[in-house]
């Protein structure tokens, strides 16, 4: 490797690995976020067309403020990691953001592919369906590459300023 290859400074290697946590994080939130609007379509698909005792399931609002929340949800975790990930581009100091991102994007994911899932009856643990497929990766997304726990751990400290907890 030419010495043109180095990533900042000799000696201050782990340095480097930090700096690509939080595009880690930002690419994490992007990739819920997408799990959520692809339940979210499937969801509102199903609800639409399935009809039970002559109504679509959709009429009833037992499935469908649900679903409204979660689109809520997951339109908020889409702006998070839009201002994340300009932050990032823009050479701002994007830590907070970048967790707060992925912490918001996991989370409503898998609350809008849950309910995607119950709207979809038992039709929604049949594989056909694809979203009991995605739940384990969506699920993985709430602890990897940062747990919830140290998103909220990072918040508490570094935008609260609350004493360090671990
Ligand atoms: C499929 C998969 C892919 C992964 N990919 C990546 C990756 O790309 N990059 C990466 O860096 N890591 C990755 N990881 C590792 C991931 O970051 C860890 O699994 C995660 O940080 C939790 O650590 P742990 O599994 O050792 O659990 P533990 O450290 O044993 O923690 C167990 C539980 O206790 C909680 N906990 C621990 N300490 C505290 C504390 N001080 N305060 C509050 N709660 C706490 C944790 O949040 C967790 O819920 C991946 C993990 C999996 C399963």
């Amino acid at each position: 490797m030419p010495s043109t290859g180095l990533l900042g400074e000799v000696n201050d290697g782990l340095r480097q690995i930090f700096f690509g946590l939080n595009p880690e994080r930002i690419m994490s939130a992007a990739t819920s976020n997408g799990i959520g609007r692809f339940a979210l379509d499937r969801g509102a698909r199903y609800a639409k067309e399935r009809q039970v005792w002559g109504a679509p399931i959709g009429t009833h609002q037992g499935l469908a403020h649900p679903l409204a929340e979660s689109y809520v949800h997951v339109e908020l975790a889409r702006l998070m990691t839009s201002k994340a990930a300009w932050m990032y581009d823009n050479g701002l100091d994007a830590g907070e953001a970048s967790n707060m991102a992925k912490f918001a994007a996991a989370d409503a994911s898998v609350e809008a592919l849950d309910r995607a899932i119950q709207i979809h009856g038992g039709n929604g643990m049949s594989t056909e369906y694809g979203l009991a497929d995605a739940w384990g990766f969506a699920r993985v997304l709430k602890i990897a590459p940062v747990s919830r726990e140290m998103v909220l751990n990072y918040i508490s400290q570094h935008s609260l300023g609350l004493p360090r907890s671990y």
